[in-house]
């Protein structure tokens, strides 16, 4: 029998908040997600409580998942300041070990790796980000990570693009992951990476409604509670933007660099400008720029056009003092090969588009060996 909101419901009544009411009339209650055994929701409170919290999110965690077919509970904390607290980001988020409210971070201050635990058997983690929507990041971030794998490296790729997670439909995935003894959930093996989507959990819909602390609850969750294994890179598609959620995000996950992915257009190369700087506020090296879908291949006779006035990424790269990873054509076996869940590094491995990705890769890969060699 499929689970139901009201069991869920009648659960949460028995565990008592901190000041003793039971969760269900504490009115901090996000909407319950159920599909298919999956529970998802949140819990959100005020940041200044939000250690006293995370006790009750656990049990009610536990409530949840004591529930016959539920497979899997994912309840996030989340914590707001109050109006008139005086802290600009606005975003919280729960670790494994317990809740920080983002007023704990402040940006530009130390690097984030040193606050950062990092995730045990990944060596680096790198975010794959974009100033705005629709530019090609997750494309771009697949192919990276497909690229990455065929230089040797072991690899995973994380979808935290919780506004639109593309991966289920880039890679053509549509089971669910199971948990392993330790109830971790076990990314989902395709293409030789490990990979895990916040789609694999919940519907489309559901993740465009998310506000920005549940996302980095969320995304914090994915990162911590999966069953990683052992990565020499973990590759996290970011949500486009520079918002609230993705600075939180930036200054919250152990990244050891980020890739931006820009289109030739200047609107895009302002937007990117945007992502340059958000990194650089939270102290993460930008390990460089991709300038995607630079130039119009023709898929007949292979001529190429610039005409989008290509080159600005690399021109922008070069004025700001970060390195130009590479451009990727406009081409129609790049998208056709996306969008029927068959990437184009994985279906034209000897093609000119795979070399291309392999290249940006071995640059990023350049960068990270420090970190790769000593994990
Ligand atoms: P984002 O993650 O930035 O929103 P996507 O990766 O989902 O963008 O790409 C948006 C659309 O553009 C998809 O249909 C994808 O297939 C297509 N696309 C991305 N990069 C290229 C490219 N280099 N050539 C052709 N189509 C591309």
């Amino acid at each position: 029998m499929s689970v139901t909101q009201q069991q869920v419901l009648d659960s949460l009544t028995q565990v008592a908040s901190p000041r003793g009411v039971p969760l269900t009339n504490a009115n901090v209650l996000s909407a319950i997600s159920v599909t298919d055994g999956k529970v998802f929701f949140s819990i959100n409170v005020d940041a200044a409580e939000a250690r006293a919290w995370e006790s009750v999110r656990a049990q009610a965690e536990a409530a949840v998942r004591a529930i016959p077919g539920v497979t899997t509970a994912m309840i996030a904390l989340t914590a707001e300041r109050k109006p008139g607290t005086p802290q600009a980001a606005p975003a919280a988020h729960r670790h494994s070990h317990g809740v920080q409210p983002a007023s704990a971070h402040r940006p530009g201050a130390a690097s984030p790796m040193s606050r950062q635990a990092d995730i045990p058997g990944v060596a680096a983690v790198i975010a794959v980000a974009s100033g705005k929507g629709g530019v090609g990041k997750s494309t771009t971030a697949l192919n990276l990570a497909l690229g990455l794998r065929d230089l040797g490296l072991r690899v995973g790729l994380l979808d935290a693009d919780i506004y639109g997670p593309s991966v289920p439909r880039l890679t053509g995935i549509n089971e669910k992951p199971q948990l392993d003894d330790n109830r971790k959930m076990i990314p989902i093996k395709c293409f030789g990476l490990s990979i895990m989507s916040i789609g694999f959990l919940v519907e489309e819909d559901t993740a465009m409604i998310w506000r920005g602390p549940m996302v980095m609850s969320a995304i914090t969750q994915m990162l911590r509670d999966v069953a990683w294994g052992t990565l020499d890179i973990l590759v996290v598609d970011m949500p486009p933007g520079t918002g609230d959620a993705q600075l939180t995000l930036a200054q919250n996950v152990p990244l050891k660099g980020a890739v931006i992915i820009s289109t030739p257009q200047d609107l895009s190369l302002i937007d990117a400008r945007r992502g340059l700087a958000m990194f650089k506020k939270v102290n993460v090296p930008v390990l460089g720029i991709v300038e995607n879908m630079s130039y119009f291949q023709c898929p007949e006779c292979g001529t190429r056009s610039d005409i989008f006035g290509h080159g600005g990424a690399r021109h922008e790269a070069e004025r700001l003092g970060v390195p130009f990873l590479g451009e990727i054509p406009l081409h129609m076996s790049i998208r056709t090969t996306s969008d029927e869940g068959n990437p184009v590094v994985v279906s034209e491995p000897d093609g000119p588009h795979a070399a291309i990705y392999r290249a940006i890769g071995s640059r990023v890969r350049d960068q990270l060996q420090g970190a790769i060699a000593a994990a």
